[in-house]
């Protein structure tokens, strides 16, 4: 009924009628049975899967909590199966074990902060001990907002959205640069129960997912699994994502992510580290969106910029194409000139205007020439 009464308030047709595509149903098909009910989301299996110690023990190293995760993730993707063919009916008459495989991966995750190697910059900042990294969090879930997103691709409205602080990019155009940048820790401080109840509350009155963002989700990666702990809904999981995190990162959300959202941004390590300050940005992002893509549902969005259709637009979906097939792919068209960029438009004169129009067909043409299915999702 609420379901109902916000999509009215929100009506987007295309929302609806995204379904009808038959491309979009096949490859959004996990997505869309979670989102629908049909099968559990895959955090709520990873709390049923039973370990046998305790994780959180100091005991235990992290060499051998990480044998166990791999020995684990491989057991995992048959018990997912096996309970998701029962629907949500075998999920809820399961038993709740007290130490889990998700206890697990929060456990990893704590001690991947500290030092911190959750992102590839692996700035090593003391972060459980309220030393902030060049990400500028520290030991604290900022969250600046969360509601129902209209504004996100057909398929994911509306779309349950929680934005987070800090960034570990520093994008000169960042189109979100007061939560990432300006004023990251200015939002509310949250504990995990309190962003678990969040996500709960947006599940409840509507939204298809829970869209993980910012700034960026990798920094609170610990702190978003551990609240996984205490979500009792059934509701699909979306990183949405620079995905310059590190692998060891990855592994533990490849197999609980529901649908991934990844940015691809550039198509050169030289465009990433002056716009962006990344090193290695394309080796990085074009790793883990492989890895997403192969794991599970994928959405990559792909922002136009002015001036680089050759050097970033044309590799990146040349790439998606060959590497990533199963893909929906967002090409943006949305960018303005903002935060540094506006202030000093003439230290980046390539990317002080918006794009023109013939720029955009000409992404789309690109697109088309490759075969890469952009349009229901645009
Ligand atoms: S997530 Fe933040 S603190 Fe951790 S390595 Fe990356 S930039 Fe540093």
């Amino acid at each position: 009924m609420i379901d109902w009464f916000i999509t009215l308030i929100n009506y987007r047709p295309d929302a609806l009628s995204v379904w009808s595509d038959p491309i979009v149903k096949e490859r959004l098909s996990h997505y869309y049975s979670v989102m629908k009910n049909e099968k559990p989301a895959r955090f709520l299996a990873a709390k049923l899967l039973p370990l046998d110690i305790d994780p959180y023990s100091p005991s235990v190293s992290v060499e051998e909590l990480w044998r166990l995760h791999d020995k684990m993730s491989i057991e995992f993707e048959g018990f997912y199966r096996d309970l998701s063919q029962g629907g949500l009916g075998k999920l809820e008459a399961s038993e709740k074990p007290r130490f889990s495989y998700l206890d697990l991966k929060v456990a990893l995750a704590y001690r991947l902060m500290n030092p911190c190697r959750l992102c590839e910059r692996r700035c090593g900042a003391r972060r459980l001990e309220g030393r902030p990294g060049v990400c500028t969090m520290d030991k604290e879930i900022i969250v600046h907002s969360y509601f129902h997103h209209m504004g996100e691709e057909a398929p994911l409205v509306p779309s349950g959205t929680i934005f987070y602080g800090g960034c570990n990019f520093k994008c000169v155009f960042c189109q979100n640069y007061d939560i990432s940048q300006v004023n990251p820790r200015g939002g509310e401080k949250l504990s995990t129960r309190e962003l678990a109840s969040i996500q709960v509350y947006l599940r409840r009155s509507g939204a298809r997912n829970i869209n993980h963002v910012g700034g960026e989700p990798t920094p609170h990666l610990p702190f978003i699994l551990e609240s996984f702990k205490y979500v009792d809904v059934n509701v699909p999981q979306l990183w949405n994502s620079n995905m310059y995190m590190s692998e060891d990162s990855m592994k533990l959300i490849v197999d609980i992510i529901d649908i991934w959202l990844p940015d691809l941004k550039y198509g050169n390590n030289d465009c990433a580290w002056r716009l962006s300050k990344v090193r290695n940005y394309w080796e990085v992002a074009t790793r883990n969106i492989k890895i997403a893509h192969d794991h599970g549902d994928i959405i990559i969005r792909h922002l136009v910029l002015p001036n680089h259709i050759e050097c970033c637009t044309r590799p990146v979906l040349e790439w998606i194409a060959k590497n990533t097939p199963r893909s929906l792919v967002n090409i943006m068209d949305q960018y303005r000139p903002e935060h540094i960029v506006a202030k000093y438009p003439h230290m980046y004169r390539d990317i002080a205007r918006r794009p023109k129009a013939s720029e955009i067909l000409e992404a789309y043409r690109i697109a088309d020439e490759l075969g890469i299915v952009y349009k229901p999702v645009s």
